[in-house]
């Protein structure tokens, strides 16, 4: 029988994906997700259990019912802005959800945790690269709240014996290679897939938020990583748990900076539409440039990212926003995607 793993927020954007990834490499993964944001039709490679984390009970048959070896715990709210206006609910599902997350592994024996943080956890970083050694100062409800998780999880990990791999993203995005999964949160609110809804015509133009950073072009620049590639890093940490590695904390970027003006010139180059764009003031909390030092990752996972330039992003991105098809290594088109985006 197939190693089970439990994943929370597994109808979400990068835990979809994984559960794909998961599935291939033969594990089953259960998804537990309450579907506040996720996407029930994302849910393809295993059972669906529907469920708030804080649900502690529900939470708890899940475990006794599916007995997984081990927990990736994605679940969480994860807009900046949102989180400005409502903390409490950030506190309440990423922080209050963790703790209930983290005490259903003890209660059942689940030593190894895997823990969705974020690059949001650095704030405005000093220098460039961003090294995991560097100071770790949110600016945002959101940003304490995944700090206060990896917190939580060190502190569980001493005292109890646990194991962790926690994994800070730099800017999730692309989409499933084969089609079988999109970028659609709702509401959108981030870059590429609202410069491909502009593309494509959903909304009338791109909105950019400054022109005036100290970049090369003066737009931010950020550290893009295709979701494949993260999914890939969460198999890796899996296998390093599984094999006795010791726990860890690591980036998950590619180490490049691409700025929003090049990304809407890879849009248009690749799909042929012209993207309308209306200059907007800087968004507060943006920093002008943040990506990461990927050699932690490499050194101790042996993760290095495959799928992230620039042009694969936006070729796996683009059909799930009716634009151009997505090219095969064949050249051959793949089929029309059959996720659907969440209503
Ligand atoms: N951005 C923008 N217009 C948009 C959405 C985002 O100019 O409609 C900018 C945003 O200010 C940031 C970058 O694009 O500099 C990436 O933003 P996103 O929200 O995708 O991710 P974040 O970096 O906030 O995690």
């Amino acid at each position: 029988t197939r190693r089970r793993i439990l994943v929370t927020g597994g109808a979400g954007f990068i835990g979809s994906h994984t559960c794909k990834q998961l599935s291939a490499a033969g594990y089953l993964p259960v998804v537990y997700d309450n579907l506040s944001r996720g996407n029930e039709k994302s849910v393809a490679w295993g059972p669906l259990v529907v469920g708030d984390i804080r649900d502690r009970r529900t939470l708890q048959r899940a475990i006794a019912a599916h007995r997984p070896q081990a927990i990736i715990h994605f679940a969480a709210l994860a807009y900046v802005g949102e989180s400005v206006a409502e903390p409490a609910d950030y506190y309440s599902v990423n922080v209050g959800g963790t703790i209930a997350v983290l005490d259903a592994a003890r209660a059942n024996g689940i030593d190894n945790i895997i823990f969705s943080s974020s690059c949001a956890t650095y704030g405005m970083p000093r220098a460039l690269p961003v090294r995991e050694t560097s100071a770790q100062k949110p600016v945002s409800p959101y940003g304490r709240s995944k700090l206060m998780g990896e917190e939580i999880i060190k502190d569980y990990a001493s005292a109890y014996g646990m194991k962790y791999a926690i994994l800070r993203y730099f800017n999730a995005c692309g989409a499933d290679p084969e089609g079988e999964l999109g970028e659609w949160h709702t509401p959108e609110t981030h870059l590429i897939p609202r410069v491909l809804m502009a593309a494509s015509g959903m909304i009338e133009a791109i909105e950019i938020f400054g022109t005036d950073y100290e970049t090369a072009d003066g737009t931010c620049v950020r550290d893009y990583i295709h979701v494949s590639d993260l999914a890939r890093a969460h198999l890796k940490a899996l296998l390093h748990l599984d094999a006795g590695g010791e726990s860890l904390a690591v980036n998950l970027g590619t180490g490049r900076g691409i700025s929003i003006k090049e990304i809407l010139g890879a849009v248009e180059r690749i799909t042929s539409r012209a993207v309308p764009v209306v200059y907007k003031a800087r968004r507060p909390g943006d920093p002008a440039g943040l990506f990461a030092d990927p050699g932690l990752a490499r050194r101790r996972l042996g993760f290095v990212a495959e799928l992230s330039d620039i042009d694969t992003i936006v070729r796996t991105a683009a059909p799930f926003f009716g634009l151009a098809p997505v090219l095969r290594a064949s050249g051959a088109p793949a089929a029309m995607p059959r996720a659907k985006r969440a209503s």
